[in-house]
């Protein structure tokens, strides 16, 4: 069976090359066409010669995606792709500007299986994971689209990362590889519900990528409401294994905390926040939550929003209500792919 290229480690590349009976500089040069110039043939890698370009093609296949939408902001310049995967599913990435240049937010999954009450892309259900490729894929074409390198990568989009752990950590170490992209582990974010085990081994691969922890509640009752994964976790465990984290990497964590009109804004819950992060070195992220056609959830109103964000800061605790990015074209996460689906009913599957 033919192997998923993009997918591989420099070490992986190097073995499997080897194996093959090539000589070792050929990995470097191969590893640069995929992850540097970041080709989407192997036609293109045009210092090797014609046979070990076919010997590539009958061993290997390049995973390369396909935008089918994109939709620009009038607002701030922020772009929302909608990409198609080689087996017709899609999955969505967004391009942000900022001034200390572009950030993006990719995609972990199609679909997931978390259920958080609240969000869009969990509705389905889990359709399957992402392969590093195709999490890297939505990188490389986007800045191939923009004609610019990116500064920072989130991996907040559709999916849960720990749910697809193996498959993440890969991500990070090809992204992070000098010998092709090269971006630094602290520029990039993954956001998790929160599974304990997999924090704890995120902590110990070497790879200081800022962590954050969707929290979206300040007890386990509430929590519970809004996201199922709290039945198995308490906030007690998740905050342990944060702790941990920060302690092992040395790098500060972000709470996210999505702010749901009369569910979780009240100052009662603000104040509950504060004593339960008590001194931790952290961050507060307040997301005024995108309201999604299917549920009934409303944002929080901007004076609750404010007064919540006082609180915390009262207390000592680093708090931000987060920017709304391309309020023009801003469906919640996971938004875009229902509306192309519902739009084009049996056309996304090929
Ligand atoms: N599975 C990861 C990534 C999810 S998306 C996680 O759970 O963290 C990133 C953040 O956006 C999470 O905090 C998620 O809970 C939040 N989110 C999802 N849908 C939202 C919505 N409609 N409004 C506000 N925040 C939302």
């Amino acid at each position: 069976m033919k192997k998923d290229i993009r997918s591989l480690t420099f070490e992986e590349l190097s073995g499997t090359l080897e194996a093959m009976g090539e000589k070792r500089y050929r990995a470097g040069q191969i590893y640069s066409w995929l992850h540097e110039k970041q080709v989407s043939d192997f036609e293109q890698m045009t210092n090797l010669s014609r046979p070990l370009r076919q010997k590539l093609a009958d061993n290997f296949f390049l995973t390369v995606l396909e935008a089918v939408q994109v939709l620009t902001s009038k607002l701030d310049g922020t772009r929302k792709y909608l990409f198609r995967l080689s087996d017709g599913n899609v999955i969505e990435s967004v391009w942000m500007e900022y001034h200390h240049g572009a950030s993006v937010c990719i995609s972990s999954q199609v679909g997931c299986r978390m259920g958080c009450r609240f969000c869009a892309s969990t509705l389905d259900g889990l359709v399957r994971n992402l392969e590093p490729s195709e999490m890297l894929e939505q990188i490389y074409r986007m800045q191939e689209h923009m004609g610019r390198r990116i500064s920072s990568v989130v991996v907040m989009g559709s999916g849960e990362p720990f749910d697809n752990y193996d498959n993440f950590v890969k991500f990070v170490r090809i992204l992070t590889d000098p010998r092709g992209l090269g971006l630094s582990a602290r520029s990039v974010t993954v956001s998790t519900c929160g599974l304990p085990d997999r924090i704890r081994d995120l902590a110990g691969e070497g790879l200081p990528v800022t962590l954050a922890l969707s929290l979206h509640a300040p007890d386990d009752e509430k929590r519970r409401q809004l996201m199922p994964v709290a039945n198995k976790y308490s906030i007690k465990e998740v905050l342990a294994a944060c702790d941990t984290y920060f302690e092992k990497t040395g790098r500060r964590v972000s709470f996210e905390y999505s702010l749901v009109g009369d569910v979780n804004d009240t100052e009662e819950e603000a104040r509950a926040l504060a004593a339960l992060l008590g001194k931790r070195n952290c961050h507060v992220n307040l997301i005024p939550v995108n309201p999604i056609k299917e549920r009934k959830y409303v944002r929080s109103g901007g004076a609750a929003a404010a007064n919540f964000k006082n609180i915390l800061e009262k207390s000592g605790i680093n708090v931000t209500i987060r920017r709304e990015m391309g309020r023009d074209i801003n469906g919640a996460c996971g938004q875009l792919r229902r509306s192309y689906q519902e739009e084009r009913p049996g056309k996304v599957s090929l």
